[in-house]
């Protein structure tokens, strides 16, 4: 009863073998089973942009070839301005009578809290785009 409940609240999309299990929950894009980032704790400046070499399970590479990282910074563009927009609505939904400057001061704080955040969703939605997933890889 409890499994099957829980099934049917969690959609097919989200689980283990989609993408957006493997870009929302920072996790290896080959075998989903391994964590992106060695640092768990996305607030901790410490350790804040390490990422294995290659995933400590499947052994695929993180790094497919020098700088490669670099294409996430237009994705990282993309999820703020994405982010804006949510803002954005939903102050006119909300708030209808907001000014600007509190639409600026709202977005601007709202984007530096999640920035760690949507740092990490970057490099995962960029990696996720050259790898495929591989059910069983490591069995
Ligand atoms: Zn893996």
């Amino acid at each position: 009863m409890c499994i099957t409940l829980e099934k049917k609240l969690i959609p097919d999309m989200f689980n283990k073998g989609s993408k957006l299990y493997s870009i929302l929950f920072l996790k290896c894009p080959k075998c989903h089973d391994s964590d992106l980032f060695i640092e768990k704790r996305i607030y901790k400046v410490a350790g804040y942009f390490d990422m294995p070499e290659s995933c400590p399970k499947c052994q695929q590479g993180l790094s497919l070839e020098p700088g490669f990282y670099y294409g996430a910074m237009y994705v990282s563009y993309a999820t703020s301005i994405a982010w804006l927009t949510v803002v954005y609505f939903s102050l006119v939904i909300f708030y209808p009578e907001f000014s600007l400057e509190f639409y600026l001061i709202t977005g601007l704080l709202s984007l530096i809290c999640l920035s760690p955040y949507l740092f990490r969703l970057s490099r995962s939605i960029w990696i996720n785009l050259f790898i495929q997933y591989e059910e069983n890889i490591n069995d």
